[in-house]
């Protein structure tokens, strides 16, 4: 990076630093390009939500993927698929996260008929360590939120964009989310959910393939292959920044009304 930074760009730095604190964001990273790929600790919760370079805006075109020939297609029973579609993946070494230090792939979890999915980004030492998604402090904070809508983490099905754990936490790589995404379709077309939530910024671009910061992008519907999707904040980010919690309830509030779900009474603390 050159030491001193042309005017032009300062200010539109300028601008954009103003406008996430507006949000109430005011951590950043800098994030040196050509240090990737190494393994510097950062937490999930920090990951979410932050300003990101756009080569790290990640868009497969879900739409251009053929998955009517995947070997589950002729599969009824979604258990007998999604065993099939995990029995593809394999011990799956397609893209550099096999040789970067994941333990194993995570899968996904849940209702293989589930009326409501959730998608976050990638799993974090948590889910590498147990296998499953959504394990450590966010996915407590999600089995809140799936309480909340009343349901229960069992009743719903929930999985990730990508299936193994970044070095350091670090925001998937474009080719690596293209890489991983056709499984992800084979097990929405497979559960056939009645409604898609996209937690976060990552798995919102990921599966609709357009760009916006996140306010924009919550709080409304969008067709997903047929499916209804909506975003709301990835709950990593509502442990760094609670206050969005109220706007996340509006969200998930739409996709109850939706599924025509009553949230249950408020237990006596
Ligand atoms: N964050 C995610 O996006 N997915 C997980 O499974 C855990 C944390």
């Amino acid at each position: 990076m050159p030491a001193t930074l042309d005017p032009k760009l300062k200010l539109a730095l300028a601008d954009r630093i103003r406008y996430y604190n507006e949000l109430g964001i005011y951590d950043f990273y800098r994030r040196d390009v050509s240090a990737r790929e190494n393994t510097a600790q950062i937490q999930p919760e920090e990951r979410d939500e932050l300003p990101r370079a756009k080569s790290a805006v990640i868009s497969p075109k879900p739409e251009l993927i053929d998955i009517s020939a995947s070997p589950e297609s002729s599969i009824s029973d979604p258990v007998l698929a999604l065993r099939a579609i995990r029995e593809d993946i394999g011990d799956c070494t397609r893209c550099r996260l096999a040789k970067q230090g994941r333990k194993q792939i995570v899968f996904g979890v849940g209702n293989p008929r589930a009326e409501l999915m959730f998608i976050g980004e990638a799993p974090g030492a948590d889910e590498d360590q147990q296998g499953e998604p959504f394990v450590g402090r966010a996915g407590q904070l999600l089995n809140n939120m799936i309480k909340a809508m009343g349901l229960q983490r069992e009743e719903i099905y929930i999985a990730n964009i990508i299936k193994c754990r970044p070095p350091g936490n670090r925001t998937p790589e474009r080719d690596e989310c293209e890489t991983c995404s056709p499984f992800l379709m084979r097990q929405i077309a497979t559960v056939k959910p009645k409604v898609i939530v996209a937690l976060g910024k990552v798995a919102a671009v990921s599966l609709l393939a357009i760009d916006a910061p996140m306010f924009e992008l919550r709080g409304k519907w969008y067709d997903f292959r047929g499916t209804k999707l909506a975003v709301t904040y990835h709950p990593a980010y509502l442990l760094r920044d609670p206050r969005q919690k109220k706007e996340t309830w509006k969200d998930l509030q739409m996709v109850m009304k939706d599924l025509g779900l009553v949230a249950p009474p408020k237990s006596p603390e």
